[in-house]
């Protein structure tokens, strides 16, 4: 069988060749080999474990391509500029993307040598796609995030559920499902609903033995988080819910002299890339962020991560967590709660649950708003803000969220993220008729002229374009620039596509009366139940107190541990008392030999007991006197009770 096929390159030599590592990580080899060895495997492996290599070095060394299905846009594209700066052909399609482009996309895929094409799960169902795949030789199909096809996960997407559907195209190609955080449950969903035919499974540990997990109960946070990031130097990260409190909470820190910003996906793509930069250069130390910082953001040195509220999971905080300490030097994960906390966050859980009629009239509005009449609509797709819908209908953001979630699971629609898409342009107009209609239009033949020399490969597929640079190059306005490649497009020549952000809802069905939707209505309340569970096991893990935190945290994944940490705040207080126990022993024993020799009065007793403190001393009399181990004396001494102890 072609994936079979082997290349003259070894695994090790590839991961030399091109990432220069000497050496694979623990469990990286296993994986990769049981890959080669053409088995499904399931790979779980902490953040910054490094999984994208148990895919790309077997991807490179088998003959043809691999498909990497990925959910989020950004960390895809990150992958393939990654892959493309070391000279490795790879290439995302996504929603967002026209229809066209991704034609010529996939046309490359089957005619170029392309290693790597990542995806939205979303996009493995159109036709196009379908069709296309059949003709590429694919050697290997790459789960990214493969936790997010269990509906008991923390990040479940419906789209996950029809990866297995690939099986039938590609029946005789391996799979491999990545993944740094998947209960037992979770584990079992991976395997049975990828349909795996082999069950390799290969779990690396969770324990991070540099990382000190803390809890504290705090009602002044802000006071604490300065504490502790007085006394912990170093690049950190705090995380808080609600985009409002990362500003304020970064201009606290300002005012206190601790260099910081903000960060939440409210923020326009050009503040935010400028802002993560920032950090990851050292320029700003803290970044206050909601959760929407930190996928795929690789420092190493982050030396403290602090939470200000309570998460909605345990997957996610090891996951935020997880990001301090990955240069394996000594860092801190702070969780920060109050009682008010725990209020809190069970309203937010019931703002997070819906019903079956909130999702059909999410669904009832949608339509309506996308001017869908009943019947049609299937396969379109369209473009959409969710808070100018949210306006429009006086409806909120999480409700729309998790409805539409719902009918993406039932199989109505797909909805992708917040895409930023950037300027985009590919000739239509070639060959001769072009150079013709340059000679008639000479007003345009420069920036024509200047599109064929500076963007290798426009004829054959869409290049990103910059209209700043090109007005630059051209010594025209802006304005001028757009204005003439808008006529393009207009006219034929070229087919351009300004930047846009925006989400896109495809219709998968057609648009059908709400009243008869088909909503899985049972498993819904599961949901909302399993949703409950995991907030439930998170504000446990805080405040049960009865544990090493570190073993906690590995318990929920199904990983038993016997030591403890030693660093986390149970384990130090733990050490702490038994240190204080030890003391007071001694103290003790002390009293006890000083009053064998003769009654003495309590100022006396406790100036022999130095260097113990006072307040050491007269608690350990108390306690001697309670016992009634020792007793008064006439003349306001103390005597032994019975001098033969
Ligand atoms: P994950 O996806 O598991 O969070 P990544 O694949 O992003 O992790 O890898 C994390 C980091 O570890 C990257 O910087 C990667 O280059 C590095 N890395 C991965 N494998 C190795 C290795 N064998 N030797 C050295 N560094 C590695």
């Amino acid at each position: 069988m072609h994936y079979l096929y082997r290349a003259m390159k070894s695994c090790q030599e590839i991961l030399k060749t091109y990432w220069g590592f000497d050496q694979f990580r623990p469990l990286q080899e296993d994986i990769i080999q049981s890959v080669i060895a053409g088995c499904d495997t399931l790979a779980l492996l902490p953040t910054g474990g490094g999984k994208s290599i148990c895919y790309q070095v077997p991807g490179m060394q088998m003959e043809g391509i691999c498909l990497v299905i990925s959910p989020l846009i950004a960390l895809m594209k990150d992958q393939v500029e990654n892959l493309n700066k070391r000279g490795i052909k790879a290439m995302a399609i996504y929603s967002g993307m026209t229809r066209k482009e991704i034609d010529i996309k996939l046309d490359n895929c089957v005619y170029g040598d392309y290693k790597f094409l990542y995806l939205s799960p979303e996009r493995l169902e159109t036709d196009l796609f379908k069709e296309r795949v059949q003709r590429m030789n694919v050697n290997l199909i790459a789960v990214d995030e493969a936790h997010c096809i269990s509906q008991w996960g923390y990040d479940f997407r419906p789209s996950y559920l029809t990866i297995a559907e690939l099986r039938l195209l590609l029946p005789a190609v391996p799979m491999l499902a990545l993944t740094a955080t998947a209960t037992e449950h979770v584990r079992k969903d991976i395997v049975a609903h990828l349909e795996f035919k082999q069950e390799q499974v290969f779990v690396q540990s969770f324990e991070r033995d540099n990382l000190a997990y803390i809890v504290q109960k705090e009602d002044n946070k802000l006071d604490r988080i300065l504490k502790i990031l007085r006394k912990v130097q170093g690049s950190g990260i705090i995380y808080s819910r609600n985009r409002r409190k990362t500003k304020e909470l970064s201009d606290f820190l300002n005012r206190n002299e601790i260099k910081a910003d903000f960060y939440h996906a409210g923020l326009d793509q050009k503040t935010r890339n400028q802002r993560q930069e920032d950090w990851m250069t050292n320029k700003t130390r803290i970044i206050v962020s909601t959760n929407a910082f930190g996928m795929g953001i690789d420092k190493p040195d982050v030396r403290v991560v602090i939470h200000d509220e309570f998460t909605d999971s345990l997957e996610a905080y090891y996951q935020e967590a997880g990001r301090a300490g990955r240069d394996g030097q000594k860092a801190y994960a702070v969780l920060l709660y109050n009682e008010s906390d725990k209020l809190t966050s069970a309203e937010r859980i019931k703002k997070n649950t819906i019903d079956l009629a909130q999702v059909k009239a999410v669904y009832q509005a949608l339509s309506s708003y996308l001017q869908l009449a009943p019947g049609a609509g299937q396969g379109a797709s369209f473009t959409f803000d969710l808070a100018t819908f949210c306006e429009s209908y006086r409806m909120h953001a999480s409700e729309v969220y998790l409805a539409l979630k719902e009918l993406e699971r039932e199989g109505h629609i797909a909805v992708s993220e917040s895409v930023f898409m950037p300027s985009r342009i590919h000739f239509v107009m070639k060959g001769k008729e072009l150079y013709e209609f340059c000679l008639q239009q000479a007003r345009l033949d420069p920036i024509i002229k200047m599109l064929l020399r500076s963007y290798e490969g426009i004829f054959d597929t869409y290049c990103t374009l910059r209209e700043s640079e090109l007005a630059k190059r051209l010594e025209v306005p802006l304005q001028e620039v757009t204005r003439q490649l808008k006529y393009l497009n207009d006219i034929g020549i070229v087919s351009y596509y300004p930047e846009m952000e925006s989400s896109v809802v495809t219709y998968l069905l057609p648009r059908a009366d709400a009243r008869y939707l088909k909503i899985d209505a049972a498993g819904l309340k599961q949901r909302n139940q399993a949703m409950q569970e995991r907030l439930n096991a998170v504000v446990n893990y805080a405040t049960a107190g009865n544990m090493c935190r570190s073993r906690m945290l590995l318990a929920y994944f199904n990983e038993d541990k016997e030591a403890p940490c030693g660093q986390c705040d149970y384990c130090i207080a733990m050490r702490k008392k038994q240190h204080d126990e030890h003391d007071f022993d001694t103290v003790k024993n002390r009293i006890i030999e000083i009053l064998r020799q003769k009654n003495q009065t309590l100022a006396e007793v406790v100036k022999q007991c130095e260097p113990h403190s006072e307040t050491e001393s007269i608690s350990a009399i108390r306690w001697l006197m309670d016992k009634g181990a020792i007793q008064h004396a006439e003349h306001n001494k103390l005597a032994l009770a019975d001098k033969s102890v």
